[in-house]
């Protein structure tokens, strides 16, 4: 199991999982987001997770003119799970506090992408843009 928080402690979760993978993505959006290389997610089943606390403290932001959205808390500004699709949510990797020692980067997106200075390490496929299944 995975469980987690943000930086004040309002927003709490847990996952009921066994997946191991990150995803890094390297894109420009993510980057402005977060300040840094990009954004670290794991990504888990809906059926798998669920809010401990906090769910009513959680803002969004959509950027104009992209497929891309942001959850983030509105005390603390961390950024927290949010729905990567129909059927799944991404969470922050970053925000686990219990189960991250099994976690390991599987996959890096957007690599193409990537500011100048980003040196990506040794774990995980490289993909140019979007993660592709068998790339
Ligand atoms: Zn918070
Ligand atoms: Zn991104």
């Amino acid at each position: 199991m995975l469980s987690g928080e943000c930086n004040c402690g309002k927003v709490m979760f847990e996952a009921h999982t066994h997946t191991t993978d990150v995803y890094v993505c390297h894109c420009s959006i993510c980057r402005r987001h977060t300040g840094t290389i990009g954004n670290a997610v794991v990504v888990v089943e809906k059926d798998a997770f669920r809010w401990v606390s906090g769910e009513h403290e959680i803002c969004t932001w959509r950027k104009p003119g992209h497929d891309w959205q942001i959850w983030f808390c509105r005390t603390c500004g961390s950024q927290v799970p949010g729905e990567n699709d129909e059927r799944r949510m991404f969470v922050p990797a970053g925000l686990i506090s219990v189960g991250a020692e099994n976690l390991r980067v599987a996959h890096h997106i957007w690599v193409d992408s990537r500011a100048s200075w980003d040196e990506i390490g040794p774990s995980g496929r490289r993909h140019a843009e979007e993660f592709r299944k068998g790339s």
